[in-house]
């Protein structure tokens, strides 16, 4: 493409790959929600549920299996977050943890309400990725890294038969037959 006035930001900046959109959005006000010295938090922007946010380290740490001894701090600061939002919000139970197998880059703490009630949840996949052990509890994940200063990756094989697993509802013992079964049935529990 030859160069123009009207083209040039396009070449200078080349379109950052998918994956990084989540540090693209710490930078965009819209999506803000708090921020602290070490930490953004941003609202989803495909969210699951009534109450979905994401909390972010400012600096670059891409997953949780990045976390070493040192930033148990920096962990202990999501909990602190957690606490002041689940006060914000005392109408709704909220959930914090993160993706066993995150598809994003930058290390996020999903912040969640127990209703899933959102139009972006569409899958299977989606649902289980909230209510199975692909959701890893934030309690867990700081718990493993005191004791063992590191988080284990979870066997591929563990991975595949979560994300396929029966769906459940997450408040009560109901087995819908499909997920449009499922999101009517969620509607009960508000
Ligand atoms: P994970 O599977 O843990 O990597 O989750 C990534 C989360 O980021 C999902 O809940 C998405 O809905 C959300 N997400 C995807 N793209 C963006 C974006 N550009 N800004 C904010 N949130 C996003
Ligand atoms: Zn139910």
């Amino acid at each position: 493409m030859p160069m123009t006035k009207e083209n040039q930001n396009e070449i200078s900046k080349p379109k950052k790959h998918w994956t990084m959109a989540l540090v693209e959005s710490m930078k965009d006000a819209e999506l803000i929600y708090k921020d602290t010295e070490r930490i953004v938090i941003i609202r989803d922007k495909y969210p699951k549920a009534k109450i979905h946010l994401l909390v972010l380290p400012k600096d670059n740490i891409n997953s949780i299996y990045k976390l070493t001894s040192k930033d148990v701090a920096l962990l202990e600061e999501f909990g602190e977050i957690f606490k002041l939002i689940q006060k914000e919000h005392k109408n709704h139970l909220l959930n914090a943890g993160f993706h066993a197998v995150p598809s994003m880059q930058r290390l996020h703490m999903h912040i969640i309400s127990k209703d899933m009630v959102s139009p972006c949840l569409k899958t299977k996949v989606h649902w289980n990725s909230f209510t199975t052990a692909l959701f890893k509890p934030y309690n867990d994940v700081l718990a493993e890294l005191k004791q063992y200063g590191a988080i284990k990756e979870i066997a591929h094989d563990i991975y595949k038969t979560l994300k396929t697993t029966p769906l459940k509802c997450n408040q009560c013992s109901y087995i819908p037959k499909n997920i449009p079964q499922l999101k009517e049935h969620l509607l009960s529990h508000l």
